[in-house]
């Protein structure tokens, strides 16, 4: 006999079935149906707002079956798809389908893990997925780390244990002020915006950072990094951290890693890598040139929620040697009483990061690994980097796109009316950068692709990123015809303004 529920929040194991039955067949439907969809909706925010008028939070609550099927065609109508095979903009990727089910799972079996006690075998699964996320991208065993919520965290994460493994002790009673010289820390221009919010937050200030100048493309300058880092020994600052870029957010570069590495042990300065969106390319047998060096780092940040194809939210720093990530982030309050704190008695995952209570992130990308195999996800990043290349090919081959960067799976282009009588009043940079603005956020609200914007060189660019399993070669041809014809009409329309 089904118990009877006993709450206003229970559901009926019938009502249960009945609701979750249906929300896997539309959810089913919107996975294998989302290419013909809109991959967005153009209604504006007042009038999403009109929407939920039919949603309120009463008295005494409403029918759950009404409520979910409401809401799920809520959802599916009035959503952006980043999961849409044309969706190219900023780096998240579709979600692979066991990983929606392991969210489903993990947030049934609900476990806490901030302590072993609390989440028994959910936290030798984060272990576990940690080990695997080290071995696909060629580190060694050494390497420990966690999840979280995505690269700023897993970035941040990597800033604190740097500062705990390299600069005097004492500023943990002290404050930064207590040290009575300045913590220095150098990326390349080519950094993702975390690091500013990183010596912000943790008190060191915008100008504790060294902004290395980029080679032509868009790697750091090695040479002027050390020569940086030798000004700011003598001026009497204290070097503590360098980071390396795999695979920049804009163009998808990847750093000369193993100069930056051998810098770092010159100077003895923690060196982090940038991987949230590169680094699991490193997996492939092509690439190992390209990211030799990565193996050096003292700590690496990757996000499973963008190359390793996991639903949001799922970040991870890895760090060679996770007694940093210890030394930096555990406390243990008179309140906390679990059984030994020992690793060897139980691996308590508050101890190593930011966050106290945790979800189960790791479940979903654990079953994802071992779903699709090694193979099976070199094989999707190495479909992503030809899809890439042949956006780029093509428009290299179009008499009005230019084709400007390509790395990794990152393409960036822009749309030039060369047909134009008036060549060279239409090819000015300043009308260029318009048309190409104009053109992206025309694109943007079709519906029918979804691009985002790169500067290169001056130039506003459009940027295709795919970390994208569903799409294929002719969603890449559907989008070069959709872009030109655009570009085409915009052109049309602006150019006749000056005429
Ligand atoms: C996306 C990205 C980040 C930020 O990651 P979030 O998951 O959005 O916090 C940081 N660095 C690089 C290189 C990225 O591509």
């Amino acid at each position: 006999m089904p118990l009877p529920k006993n709450s206003a929040l229970d559901l009926s194991e019938q009502e249960f079935k009945e609701i979750g039955y249906q929300l896997v067949d539309s959810i089913a439907y919107l996975i294998n149906n989302m290419s013909e969809m809109p991959l967005t909706t153009s209604i504006s925010k007042e009038e999403l707002k009109g929407k939920l008028t039919d949603y309120s939070l009463s008295d005494d609550g409403v029918s759950a079956k009404e409520l979910f099927n409401k809401t799920t065609e809520l959802l599916i109508n009035y959503s952006l798809f980043n999961g849409h095979p044309k969706f190219m903009g900023f780096i998240t990727s579709a979600p692979s389908p066991i990983g929606i089910l392991g969210n489903l799972l993990g947030s049934a079996i609900n476990p806490n893990v901030s302590a072993q006690i609390l989440s028994p075998i959910a936290t030798e699964i984060e272990k576990q997925t940690i080990e695997w996320i080290s071995e696909f991208i060629g580190l060694n065993k050494s390497y420990g780390g966690l999840l979280v919520s995505g690269g700023n965290m897993a970035n941040f994460t990597g800033f604190l244990a740097a500062r705990t493994a390299k600069i005097p002790n004492s500023f943990k009673e002290k404050g930064l002020s207590g040290i009575n010289t300045k913590c220095i820390i150098y990326c390349s221009k080519a950094t993702h915006a975390w690091v500013e919010k990183a010596t912000i937050l943790f008190g060191h200030g915008l100008d504790s950072i060294r902004w290395i100048p980029t080679s032509d493309n868009n790697k750091i300058d090695n040479n002027e990094l050390e020569e940086t880092i030798k000004k700011d020994i003598s001026a009497g600052n204290l070097p503590f951290m360098v980071v390396g870029t795999a695979g920049d957010v804009s163009t998808g570069n990847v750093d000369d890693l193993d100069i930056t590495a051998k810098v770092c042990k010159k100077y003895n300065l923690w060196f982090h890598i940038d991987g949230a969106y590169g680094a699991p390319a490193a997996a492939l047998p092509e690439l190992k040139e390209l990211f030799s060096g990565m193996t050096e780092a003292d700590s690496i940040a990757l996000d499973p929620h963008k190359w390793l194809y996991a639903p949001l939210e799922a970040g991870c720093v890895l760090v060679k040697n996770p007694e940093h990530l210890i030394n930096t982030f555990s406390s243990r309050p008179e309140y906390y009483k679990f059984d030994g704190f020992s690793p060897e008695l139980a691996h308590n995952f508050y101890e190593y990061g930011m966050q106290n209570s945790r979800g189960f992130r790791a479940l979903k990308v654990w079953l994802m690994l071992q779903h699709s195999g090694k193979n099976g996800i070199i094989e999707a990043i190495r479909k992503d980097i030809h899809l890439s290349k042949l956006f780029f090919d093509l428009a290299a081959a179009h008499p009005n796109l230019e084709a400007l960067t390509q790395n990794l799976s990152i393409t960036t282009l822009r749309y030039v009316p060369t047909h134009d009588k008036n060549k060279n009043k239409w090819s000015n940079l300043n009308y260029l950068n318009r048309l190409n603005e104009q053109l992206l956020v025309r694109l943007q609200k079709s519906g029918e692709l979804f691009l985002s914007n790169a500067i290169v060189k001056k130039k506003f660019s459009l940027r295709a990123c795919i970390v994208n399993f569903k799409t294929s070669d002719r969603d890449i041809q559907e989008c070069i015809m959709i872009i030109a014809e655009k570009g085409k009409q915009l052109h049309f329309e602006m150019s006749s303004e000056y005429i």
